[in-house]
């Protein structure tokens, strides 16, 4: 060390100490370094070389700004210098550079060293590395960041349960600050909503997993309780002795809110807010079960609103929404507290009643619901009346269980619909009705193939000529086991199951091949009526495999008239009116059947391509004795003929009849006063000139 001596001699203190010195200097932790007034390095000990791994040979003779890093600005290094000048010294951090390029903290102090007459002659340098003390300082600080910012509440306690420490969180969500929370034990929070045995559960998990999570009820400052997902954590020292513990928790108050919702969405009705289908479960297995003990009876009414399919399908699904929920309303209204009023969905709905001492009872309640429809309902911009089928089921007459009695109120309900005349209380016969209509499903399958099926004709005359005008084609089924099924029965299967596309093409196309027979054999025929189902629209194609059908059988589309229903049932009209368009401009008739019986077709009437107008049956029974009926009926007709519609009075069974409605100048009549529907042969026989061919008097 060759500026060793010379320093200290020139420094000239205690010459004893000199050898001291030189081991610290030589032994210090920290870095020294000493420069000449002109800040050229003259000597650096073994912690500087350490430091910024730069032997002093290296160093000796350069300015300390080799170990300069750039990370500090211009103007930090001349308030520096500055201070230095002025006061002899300066020290605080500064970031420098080792050889090896890495850029480190250093603690830094900076004196000028003088002589007697205060002149300056050497800087020297001390330093630190501080990066290490730099990393353990900035992770306490996270430390303890993340313990003020973390958005859990964080509770720190002593072995005792005594509150050391909370955080920002922790008083947000419970209320209390750190100097009200510090020194009390966690059971400040308290709900009392836990038993004794929940805490006995949870410090036994601690003392053996040294922790516990789980949801708890907690009690905030200002009284209100509320959920929270804690987790408890055991802390231990080297030798395991608990030393604190730790609990976080978060306020799951929102979270509990949304599992609620669920679990009310899972088991209420959101339009009505009734109970749901799962939830009648779950509650009537409580009450069947009571009743069991007590003897008593239980109904159940399944309740399905009327054409509320039209209702959504013409008004809008807002009108119907708003029906049901009225609905819903005047249920629960109706009914005592104890009974369950719940929507199963659509327009149907399920009442329970408890505790029936009478079986009559139900039905009694039945016809008050009846009643309920009475007064409209308010439509999104107009009233809307409703009427609704009921089917009963008592428990335990009907069945043990909720899934028996609903099917059988159902059946009862599908009852009540096809007979119009109010509540049906479930009996075996509604259920043997079902199973029937169930096989005529299943065998409806093979009636076609099997040749099951025929067509009959019925003439409609002119009532002026008296003259064979036309003739209505009507299906016939008849089962080798079940014998003559009536259209009434099976076509409103069909059209359930589908079938009725097939069946109809089928009649289609008989009618076609008899007309054909008919042709060929030179009769004059008139034009024949084929009944339509609303549902065959549902078919895109139908226009074209109509057309198809009359074409192979070699028949012209003005000798069929197409029959419709005035109420199709289905929902896009716009596509019933194409399809109709498409029928006539290709040379078919279209009738509208029933007409008068149905509900908004008037308004469609202009729209419609029609030729025919069937007066429905209804209007001719009361033709003679209700006067209304009688006005009705001129009305239609004179409505008709102003629009050149050709009138059908349908159903005609009476002389009466028939002199009423010359009167009312209806051009065509059908009816048993005239004839049934009969076989092709037998009309032929009444009602088909014999082929001209084969007359003798014409040749
Ligand atoms: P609809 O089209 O209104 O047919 C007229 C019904 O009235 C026929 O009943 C006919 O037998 C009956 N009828 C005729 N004159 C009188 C009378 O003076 N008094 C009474 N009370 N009834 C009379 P049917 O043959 O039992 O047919 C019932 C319904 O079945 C038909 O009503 C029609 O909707 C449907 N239907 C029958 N054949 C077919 C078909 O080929 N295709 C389709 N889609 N439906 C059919
Ligand atoms: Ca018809
Ligand atoms: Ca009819």
């Amino acid at each position: 060390m060759s500026g060793y001596s010379e320093m200290a001699g020139r420094a000239g203190s205690d010459e004893d100490l000199w050898p001291l010195y030189a081991r610290i200097y030589r032994d210090s932790q920290e870095a020294i370094m000493i420069t000449d007034r002109h800040a050229h390095i003259i000597q650096v000990n073994a912690s500087f070389s350490r430091i910024t791994g730069y032997e002093e040979r290296e160093v000796v003779g350069l300015t300390p700004s080799v170990l300069k890093s750039d990370c500090q600005p211009p103007e930090f290094y001349a308030r520096m210098w500055a201070a230095i000048h002025l006061d002899g010294k300066w020290k605080g951090e500064i970031w420098n550079r080792r050889k090896n390029g890495e850029v480190y903290p250093q603690w830094l102090s900076i004196s000028a060293v003088k002589d007697e007459e205060g002149a300056l002659q050497y800087y020297m340098a001390m330093f630190l590395d501080l990066t290490e003390y730099k990393s353990a300082a900035s992770k306490l600080r996270l430390h303890a960041q993340v313990f003020s910012h973390a958005g859990e509440g964080i509770m720190i306690t002593d072995t005792e349960l005594r509150i050391l420490s909370v955080n920002r969180a922790f008083t947000a969500v419970t209320g209390y600050t750190e100097a009200e929370a510090g020194g009390r034990t966690p059971a400040l929070l308290r709900s009392g909503r836990h038993g004794r045995d929940f805490y006995a559960r949870m410090w036994e998990s601690l003392r053996e997993h040294g922790r516990w999570q789980g949801e708890i009820w907690n009690r905030r400052k200002d009284g209100e309780l509320y959920p929270e997902f804690l987790s408890i954590t055991t802390l231990r020292d080297e030798k395991g002795n608990v030393t604190n513990y730790i609990g976080m928790f978060k306020d799951i108050t929102e979270r509990k809110q949304t599992e609620d919702k669920l679990k009310y969405l899972a088991h209420y009705d959101s339009l009505t807010g009734l109970p749901n289908r799962a939830l009648l479960q779950d509650m009537l297995q409580d009450v069947t079960d009571g009743c069991g003990r007590s003897g008593e009876r239980l109904g159940v009414l399944f309740i399905d609103l009327d054409r509320f399919k039209s209702v959504n399908d013409s008004m809008g699904h807002d009108a119907g929404d708003k029906v049901l929920r009225q609905m819903g309303e005047r249920l629960k209204r109706a009914v005592r507290a104890e009974h369950i009023v719940s929507r199963l969905g659509g327009d149907e709905f399920i009442v329970v009643l408890r505790g029936l001492k009478r079986a009559d009872e139900a039905l009694e309640t039945a016809r008050r619901v009846t009643e309920l429809l009475e007064r409209p309902f308010d439509g999104a911009d107009n009233e809307i009346y409703m009427t609704a089928s009921i089917g009963i089921s008592l428990y335990p007459d009907h069945g043990h269980d909720l899934e028996s009695l609903m099917r059988h109120a159902d059946l009862a309900m599908y009852e009540a619909k096809s007979q119009g005349t109010g509540p049906q209380v479930f009996n075996e016969g509604i259920s043997s009705a079902f199973l029937r209509k169930l096989r005529l499903e299943r065998e409806l399958r093979f009636a076609v193939e099997r040749g099951e099926l025929r067509l009959v004709y019925q003439p409609q005359v002119g009532l002026e000529s008296g003259r064979l005008e036309g003739m209505e084609s009507l299906l016939r089924w008849r089962h080798p086991e079940l014998g003559m099924i009536p259209p009434s029965e099976f076509i409103p299967i069909a059209e359930e199951t589908g079938l009725i596309r097939e069946i109809g093409e089928w009649a289609l196309g008989e009618a076609c091949r008899q007309l054909g027979v008919w042709v060929r054999e030179a009769r004059e025929v008139p034009a024949i009526a084929v009944n339509l189902s609303g549902r065959q629209f549902m078919a895109p194609d139908l226009a074209d495999t109509i057309r198809d059908i009359v074409r192979k059988a070699g028949c012209e589309p003005r000798q069929i008239v197409l029959e419709i229903t005035e109420s199709f049932g289905i929902v896009d009209m716009e596509a019933v009116i194409a399809a109709l368009r498409e029928l006539k401009s290709a040379g078919f008739r279209i009738a509208i059947d029933d007409f008068g019986k149905g509900y908004s077709a008037l308004g469609y009437l202009k729209q419609l391509p029609i030729d025919i107008l069937k007066i429905d049956k209804s209007f001719l029974t009361e033709l003679t004795t209700d006067p209304k009926s009688e006005a009705l009926t001129r009305a239609i007709i004179q409505m008709a003929q102003g629009m050149a519609l050709r009138v059908i009075a349908e159903g005609v069974e009476t002389h009466a009849q028939m002199a009423r409605l010359r009167e009312l100048r209806c051009e065509i009549a059908q009816g048993y006063y005239i004839d049934r529907p009969m076989p092709a042969g037998e009309l032929e026989a009444g009602y088909l000139k014999a082929p001209r061919a084969a007359s003798g008097e014409r040749s």
